[in-house]
Order: structure tokens, then sequence, then C-alpha cells
């Protein structure tokens, strides 16, 4: 008995662990962005092809996770179906910059080590998410730039396209317009927790219409514009100087964790302070369980959700 009583102390330490770092329901979730904006005078069949789209996007993380898939797996699957349609700004549908180039930043991180793996401007990576995922998980470094992460790319043997895969006439016309509000198209980002209640968070994207050239954003920027901690994931997407400024997916898991906020409410806090600052702005946040947050600042945000109670949306618009 005496003994036994030695262990107790071992074995609550040993139950609480479990309980705050993994996720005791089995429960399981994916939450998409396709981007913060307008989306006004979008025509109908761009609104349901961007919906079309996310639902894509959404059935293959889904199938992931419900198969007993890992998180990393559904996130990285979830956002390379975006980064080949070019109806998102990420791969395929990337936006130019001011000299007329597309230049592709995506980064992704997961909570359970806190490892993570980025890359910034990076011209002929067909899918720049799976490249983020192989400098986590293969080399000693976080980020990547330009050049060098186009050679990890090709040594690691990942899908290489012509610049010219990724031209697009009407990202041409929205340079030439400097890109008016209105006519936004949407960084792509992704945040699972699977069954063993492991959070990934990842984003992709082409960056803003006519930013010069060089220019990183928060996409790829860990703590930014992606986070993922134990309990806690977030993608942004909307204007990066503000993210990288605010640190805002990191600020949100803060409130979340240190805070004891609700995912929403610690969302709606740093999107309202966001929006007085004048960015435009939009986060998607997950927790261990499952509970999502999708709050934007804007008009609009593609997005869609789906956990294994059977909720489920994709929606655009409020
Ligand atoms: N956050 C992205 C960037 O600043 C753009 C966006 O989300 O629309 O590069």
């Amino acid at each position: 008995m005496r003994a036994l009583n030695n262990y107790i102390p071992l074995l609550l330490l040993f139950y609480f662990f479990n309980i705050n770092s993994e996720n005791p329901k089995d429960d399981y979730a994916i939450v998409i962005h396709g981007g913060a904006g307008w989306f006004s005078n979008l025509p109908e069949d761009e609104v349901e092809g961007i919906k079309k789209g996310l639902k894509q996007a959404l059935d293959k993380g889904y199938e992931i996770l419900a198969q007993d898939g890992s998180s990393i797996d559904a996130v990285e699957e979830a956002i390379k179906i975006l980064e080949d349609n070019p109806l998102f700004n990420a791969g395929r549908g990337a936006v130019y910059n001011a000299e007329g180039v597309q230049e592709l930043d995506a980064s992704i991180m997961q909570s359970n080590d806190h490892n993570a793996g980025a890359i910034t401007g990076v011209t002929t990576v067909k899918n720049p998410i799976s490249l983020a995922r192989h400098v986590m998980e293969n080399t000693k470094h976080v980020m990547f730039s330009g050049e060098g992460a186009e050679i990890i790319a090709k040594e690691a043997q990942l899908d290489l396209v012509d610049p010219s895969y990724f031209y697009s006439e009407k990202n041409l016309k929205r340079l030439k317009k400097q890109q008016s509000k209105d006519d936004k198209l949407g960084t792509v980002g992704v945040v699972a927790v699977d069954k063993k209640g492991i959070i990934v968070a990842g984003t992709s994207t082409g960056g803003m219409t006519n930013k010069l050239k060089g220019r990183i954003g928060d996409s790829p920027v860990i703590g930014a514009g992606t986070w993922a901690t134990n309990g806690c994931g977030v993608s942004g997407t909307g204007h990066g100087e503000f993210f990288i400024r605010y640190n805002v997916a990191k600020e949100i898991c803060t409130r979340v964790l240190s805070g004891g906020l609700s995912v929403s409410d610690a969302a709606n806090s740093v999107i309202s302070e966001l929006k007085l600052l004048g960015a435009d702005a939009g986060v998607i946040v997950i927790d261990q369980y499952g509970s999502a947050a999708m709050i934007y600042n804007t008009p609009a945000m593609a997005r869609a959700y789906k956990n294994s109670n059977g909720d489920e949306e994709v929606s655009i618009y409020k």
C-alpha cells in the first residue's frame, strides 16, 4: 500500500499531462480559409467555383482525419488542392509582384513538438506547402528563401514547374489595376486537429498584388501568419505587414492558453484590434477538441469547417 501511495503523485502527473496534451475524446476537425476581403462583383460562377474548391479541400482533409490519419497529412493535402486551383492566391493562382513575377510563400507548424517549416519567394515550386513540410521534417533549419529553397525542392524531388505554369491573365489585370480592394483573391490556410489531439496549421500564398520584389508577408512567418502549439492553432489572411508587427497567430493562442479566452473571443479581440489599426484581416483558429473560429473584419472570408460531430460549413459572405 505504501509503495502504491508513492506512485500516486506520479500517476496524477501522468494523467494531467495526457489530458492537457492530448484529445481524450478522439474529436477531430478541420478549418480552412481561402482569403479575407471584399469578394464583391464576383460573378456567380466564380463564387460557386471558390465554394467548390473549399469543399474539395475540406473533404480531402476530413477524410484523412476520419481514417485515423494525421493532421499534418490533412493540412498538406488540403492546401495542395487549393494551391492547384487557380481561383485561390496560392500556388497556381498566385498574384504578381510589381515586376510581374509570382513569388510564393508558405509555412507549416505542428503542436506536439513545435516544429515548423517555411519558404519564401519561390517561383518554380508547384506546391509550396509540401516544400515547407519538407523543410520542417528533413532539414535542421526552419526557413529558406528563393534560390536556396528551390535547391532543396529539387533535391527532395518535389514537383517543379516552369514559371509559366502560374501564368494568369486575370492576375495580370489585377496587377495593372494595382489591385482594387473589391477584386480580392485569397491566400489559403488550413488548421486541423487529429484524433491524437495534434494540431497543425499551414498557410500558402502569392502574397499581395503589386508587392515589391523580395517582399515577405506574414504567411511564411511563424507566429505571424501561422502558429500551432498544444491546444491552439491559427492561420491568417490579410494585410501581412500588420500580422507581422502584431505577431497575430501567436497572440491569439496566448489569449486562449494564458488568458483563458475561447478561440472565438481570442480571435475576435485580436481581429478587432487590427481593424482599429486599419488592417484587413481574417483568421481561422482551432483548439484540441476541434472547436473552431473563423473571424474576419472584412465583408467576407472564404471559409469552411467540418468536425467529427458532423457539423459542416462552407461559405464566403457573412
Ligand atoms: N497575408 C498575405 C500577405 O500579406 C496576403 C493575404 O492574406 O491576402 O502576403
